[in-house]
């Protein structure tokens, strides 16, 4: 299928999930990931009206998105890869939406770097299946860190999360939910390629489509 094909097809199935679930199509936000995908592979994307797009790393985003953006000036450009201290900066200038804060370290020094006036909505990254080798803050630290967030000025919209991979996701995406509503947080960030659909029954507001949408990236 061609690009924008494949993107009707994903806003189709977005919008029967919302159906499901007694939600609105317009309730979830299709970040489409093009990390690792060159600005000729996004441009069709950009021709199909697509303007939500996610990045994992700050630098290959400085590389794509300046240009593409002087020609489309409305894109909303999503960060949600694993963010170091030292790039915070950067992240703030380039991005609008950080999905990737994760702990303290990183909220001081995007608390610094948001004290020149940019404030970029923020998600803080939860892991959600308590995997040693994965990012994102320990369950039971979330509430501190959203206090320490808030205190270091940073607008914090929702929480996001990658659950564990081969296992049904379900379960992680209610879990997430759960912990948002408690904590009054209205945006969630879940739902990949393989289970978005899902996510979206159980409430994202934000799907994060990579493969499903370019094909398959090349191994990193
Ligand atoms: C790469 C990536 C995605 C997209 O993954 P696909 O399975 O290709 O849809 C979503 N979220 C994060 C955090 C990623 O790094």
């Amino acid at each position: 299928m061609a690009a924008d094909e494949l993107l009707h097809d994903i806003r189709d199935r977005i919008a029967k999930a919302s159906r499901l679930a007694g939600r609105k199509p317009a309730d979830t936000t299709l970040i489409a990931v093009s990390k690792t995908h060159p600005a000729e592979a996004i441009e069709p994307l950009l021709v199909a009206g697509q303007r939500d797009f996610g990045e994992n790393r700050v630098q290959e985003a400085e590389e794509k998105w300046p240009a593409l953006r002087a020609r489309y000036p409305d894109v909303t450009l999503h960060l949600i890869g694993q963010l170091q201290s030292n790039k915070a900066a950067d992240a703030v200038a380039l991005f609008d939406v950080i999905h990737s804060v994760d702990r303290p370290s990183l909220v001081t020094a995007l608390g610094k770097a948001m004290a020149a006036g940019k404030r970029p909505d923020c998600f803080l990254q939860v892991n959600i299946g308590d995997e040693p080798q994965k990012g994102g803050c320990a369950i039971a630290d979330v509430p501190a860190l959203l206090a320490n967030a808030r205190e270091a000025g940073l607008p914090i919209v929702g929480l996001m999360a990658i659950p564990p991979a081969d296992v049904e996701p379900a379960p992680y995406f209610a879990l997430l939910a759960k912990m948002a509503r408690d904590l009054g947080l209205s945006g969630l960030s879940m739902g990949m390629s393989a289970d978005y659909e899902t996510a979206v029954t159980l409430g994202a507001t934000h799907v994060r489509v990579g493969s499903a949408l370019f094909g398959a990236r090349a191994a990193a």
